[in-house]
């Protein structure tokens, strides 16, 4: 309808809103069987060492193939899993799915016999990062499912890191953080995921059991300029100069070129993920990636 005048333009946004509408509504119903059924995967993002460009880890992303709709990206349908709380049994086979994978990577590159303190690779054994919505935080089988999963697979906790979104620890009481201190008390690391984009305090930082800082995309964006804007700069420097005083590692989010990473060494970030390093892909990848202790691979 490219002829349309403006009265029939609002028609088409409801048409539209109404079709996304009726998406969410068919995604929602359908997530259940689609977890039964495995249309779920997952693809892994590598996370780099700024100063060396070894690989230190890798993060779980989560997909759906969806068989009418192709593959939809987490954006799409985590926020409805979260609505209806399949977000706990999801996040449950993601956790399994990725700590195994994990285990797999530790056995391939530590010569397959899977030898118990092994030391892994020349980069050490790789770490693996899991994504926790509000929901799955407030679920009391938290603490125990993991460990569970952790104990079964034979993975060591200080192998896993848990991200927590900064907004789901805002105005966080203790109940809220007593999971997550279990845990980080059992050598699990939680991150601080999307940092920067919340309102919380500095300060609160000290209290909650958390070992990595994830800084937002949003900063690295900011770096991308040459020059850099130098209020840009003095914030992140800032920011590292802080988590580093609370002994927190800095990761970043979203580097999409070598100027960046280059930037983002020098202001003192410890680790850095995007797409200038690799994009999220099959776990056969960042295996060939780590035994090739490989750099920039686009
Ligand atoms: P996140 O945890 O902040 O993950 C980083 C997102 O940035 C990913 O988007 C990743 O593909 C994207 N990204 C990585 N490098 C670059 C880059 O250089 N440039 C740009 N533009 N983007 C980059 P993705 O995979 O679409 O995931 C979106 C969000 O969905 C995640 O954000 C996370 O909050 C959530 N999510 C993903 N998997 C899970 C899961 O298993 N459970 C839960 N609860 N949430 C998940
Ligand atoms: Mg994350
Ligand atoms: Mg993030
Ligand atoms: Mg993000």
């Amino acid at each position: 309808r490219a002829k349309a005048a403006g009265g029939n333009r609002y028609e088409l946004a409801d048409a539209e809103a109404d079709a996304r509408a009726i998406t969410r509504h068919g995604l929602t119903t359908a997530l259940p069987a689609a977890l039964e059924r495995g249309e779920f995967f997952i693809e892994y993002q590598p996370l780099v060492h700024l100063d060396d460009g070894s690989v230190h880890g890798a993060e779980a992303l989560v997909r759906w193939c969806h068989p009418q709709h192709g593959v939809l990206g987490p954006d799409r349908f985590i926020p409805l899993a979260e609505h209806t709380g399949l977000i706990v049994p999801l996040g449950r086979w993601v956790l399994e799915q990725s700590v195994r994978q994990a285990m797999a990577w530790h056995e391939q590159l530590s010569g397959g016999s899977g030898g118990a303190g092994g030391a892994g690779g020349a980069a050490g054994p790789l770490r693996i990062n899991v994504n926790l919505s509000p929901t799955q935080l407030h679920h009391p089988g938290l603490v125990g499912d993991t460990v569970e999963v952790l104990d079964r697979v034979g993975l060591p906790p200080g192998s896993l890191c848990l991200e927590v979104t900064e907004s789901a620890l805002i105005g966080a009481d203790e109940d809220l953080l007593k999971p997550l201190r279990q845990l980080s008390e059992m050598g699990v690391d939680i991150a601080l995921d999307d940092f920067g984009t919340g309102y919380s305090n500095l300060a609160n930082l000290r209290r909650l059991p958390v070992s990595v800082l994830k800084l937002d995309r949003s900063f690295t964006q900011g770096m991308q300029r040459h020059p850099a804007d130098p209020v840009d700069l003095k914030i992140v420097e800032g920011i590292v100069s802080l988590a580093h005083s609370l002994e927190l590692a800095v990761t970043v989010e979203g580097v999409e070129t070598g100027a960046q990473a280059e930037q983002l060494r020098r202001l003192g970030c410890d680790t850095a993920q995007g797409w200038y390093y690799a994009r999220p892909g099959p776990p056969e990848r960042l295996h060939a990636l780590s035994l090739a202790d490989a750099g920039p691979s686009l």
